[in-house]
């Protein structure tokens, strides 16, 4: 295992620990992912980096490797779960844009036809 730093009140930071339990689909050395608790689409998952970073900007900056890791992770659990060829890859950035947890995070979503842009 990598040596990740972590965030003592970070919800994330304690899923991968595994202290708060979740719906987990896949993992890597680099990257968790684990099902939204709050689905938005029939294929809702959570992409995240084990180290601690508040935005994918944040992310992209202190470690790119992490950041390419995440994608792939993101790769495989689009395939797993079906959904390689349709799916939305979100990224909040920020309250006004909707972001909750400051652990950054992909957001696979899939399984339905997206009218919205
Ligand atoms: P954000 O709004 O920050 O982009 O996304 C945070 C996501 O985390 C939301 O879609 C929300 O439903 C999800 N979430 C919040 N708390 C939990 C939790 O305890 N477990 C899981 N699996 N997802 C959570
Ligand atoms: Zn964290």
């Amino acid at each position: 295992m990598t040596a990740t730093p972590q965030q003592d009140d970070c919800l994330f930071c304690k899923i991968i620990a595994g202290e708060i339990p979740s719906d987990r689909v896949a993992e890597s050395e680099r990257a968790v992912a684990f099902r939204d608790i709050n689905p938005a689409a029939p294929v809702h998952v959570l992409v995240v980096p084990r180290r601690h970073e508040p935005t994918i900007g944040a992310l992209a900056a202190a470690s790119p490797v992490d950041l390419e890791a995440l994608f792939a992770l993101v790769a495989e659990v689009a395939a797993t779960e079906g959904v390689a060829e349709h799916h939305r890859l979100v990224f909040n950035t920020g309250t006004d844009a909707g972001q909750t947890i400051f652990h950054a995070h992909a957001h696979v979503l899939g399984g339905k036809t997206f009218t919205e842009r």
